[in-house]
């Protein structure tokens, strides 16, 4: 072939590559149209083969093709090669297995002794096909030329052709495992899913179960301690007041799970709204003012003329009251909760400020984290009531909320502030209301509301 037919050639098979739209099929489309290529360029090659074996040496693809007159007829390879000596590197092979074009003088190395055309090949080509770092194929060609006359300049073109081949192969074996992971992925997820929702099922129906004993409970161990004809001893006041405080902490603990479970699994509905903080604060307080006497500490609201902010209210009056209940919670009694606010014209922050316990610089860090309950609480946590997932949920609603929230505190005995900020209702917050909003149509669920 002269050096011109060559090139074209090649450039017929690399356009192929290129035009390939299905690549995980374009070892199979390639190979045929090579050997079809080459065969029909009036080479005198009497068949021509590529094989592809596995890392173990097995077959792994083969075409075979036979020059039939001005026909190409394709054929069973595994009758005819016996090339399982070739990948098991055995002598005579030692150079193709290195990547060098062998020409064999004796095609019966290769070719098995009932194929009809061997008395008259002369030579046979093996040109090896490197795959990941290692020959993992060969292109076969039987001539009835001796090895003398097969040409460097055909050698060369028969070394780029199998480049050509490894590189495709290369891609649909990318292609076939990309194809594979991707199934794999979808099939995981799709158990993953299912896994979750088994979980959300079971937190769901387990905490509903143990809600009704437990408010059942709660409400006999108060009306024994509150409301019982009979005189009870100080020793059985504490024993009730204890079962009491314990059923308290374990209905806020089944509340706080079946809201994370709800949040964490999307389905918690943000359905943002203009609205006035101080409204909403003013609501709280009033809420909580009889908690707050009992406990003797102050709730005042420092009021300052603020914008309408853009978020959910529901889930606002959530976080606030997880706010405030934890400061009446860490606040010693004749102690004081101030709620202020703060306005740099892009969002409103709110500070709800107590006179209370504090918190050491180690553990601001870690107050929004899950479990997040500090050591050095006021109120031991056995008597505290608490769960240690109030902020974690404060922090995983008020990121909903395209919002911030924070912890200030001077230090243990010092008192703290917890503090977030929400957008304001600006013009350009109100045109993006989209971006701020999570609809879910019949999949929404409703939040457990936070006693204080
Ligand atoms: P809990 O249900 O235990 O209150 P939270 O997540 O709401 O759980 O709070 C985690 C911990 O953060 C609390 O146990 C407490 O140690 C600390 N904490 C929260 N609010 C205050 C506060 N106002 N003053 C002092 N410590 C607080």
């Amino acid at each position: 072939m002269v050096h011109s037919d060559k090139l074209a050639a090649l450039l017929r098979l690399q356009q192929l590559v290129l035009d390939s739209e299905d690549i995980s099929a374009l070892f199979t489309t390639l190979v045929p149209q090579i050997l079809t290529e080459i065969l029909s360029t009036g080479s005198d090659y009497e068949f021509l083969s590529v094989v592809f074996v596995d890392p173990s040496n097995q077959l792994r693809k083969s075409h075979f093709a036979e020059k039939e007159g001005n026909r190409i007829e394709p054929v069973n390879a595994s009758n005819i090669f016996s090339f399982e000596g070739l990948f098991q590197e055995k002598t005579e092979w030692v150079n193709v297995l290195q990547g060098h074009i062998a020409v064999l003088p004796n095609a019966s190395l290769i070719i098995k002794p009932n194929y009809d055309r061997l008395p008259i090949l002369h030579s046979v080509t093996v040109c090896p096909i490197r795959f990941v770092k290692r020959v993992s194929g060969i292109m076969i060609l039987g001539s009835s030329r001796s090895p003398e006359q097969v040409t460097i300049d055909e050698l060369e073109l028969l070394q780029l052709i199998s480049y050509l081949i490894g590189m495709a192969f290369r891609l649909e074996d990318t292609q076939t495992s990309i194809t594979s992971t991707t199934q794999q992925i979808y099939k995981m997820n799709a158990q993953l899913h299912q896994l979750d929702k088994l979980k959300d099922d079971f937190v769901s129906v387990a905490s509903h179960e143990l809600r009704t004993p437990l408010t059942a409970i709660r409400s006999y161990a108060w009306m024994a301690l509150n409301r019982s004809d009979v005189i009870i001893t100080e020793k059985m006041k504490r024993y009730l007041g204890r079962t009491l405080i314990s059923t308290e902490r374990l209905i806020n603990l089944v509340n706080d799970m079946l809201n994370i479970s709800r949040i964490e699994s999307g389905h918690v509905e943000i359905l943002p709204q203009q609205f006035d903080m101080r409204d909403l604060i003013k609501d709280i307080i009033i809420e909580v003012e009889a908690k707050a006497k009992e406990r003797g500490i102050l709730v005042s609201m420092i009021d300052t003329p603020l914008p309408k902010v853009f978020a959910d209210p529901e889930k606002v009056r959530q976080i606030v009251m997880n706010l405030v209940g934890n400061a009446l919670k860490f606040t010693p009694p004749s102690g004081a909760i101030a709620i202020s606010f703060f306005t740099d014209g892009k969002t409103v922050d709110t500070a709800i400020k107590d006179s209370g316990v504090g918190i050491s610089p180690d553990d601001l860090v870690r107050l929004f984290k899950k479990f997040g309950r500090l050591d050095n609480s006021y109120i031991s946590s056995a008597t505290s009531g608490g769960t240690g997932l109030g902020l974690y949920i404060c922090k995983t609603l008020i990121d909903l909320l395209h919002g911030r929230i924070w912890a200030r505190s001077e230090g243990v005995g010092k008192g703290s502030s917890f503090d977030f900020s929400l957008p304001i209702a600006t013009p350009d917050v109100l045109a993006n209301a989209e971006k701020y909003t999570i609809k879910l149509g019949g999949n929404a669920k409703v939040l457990e509301p936070v006693v204080v």
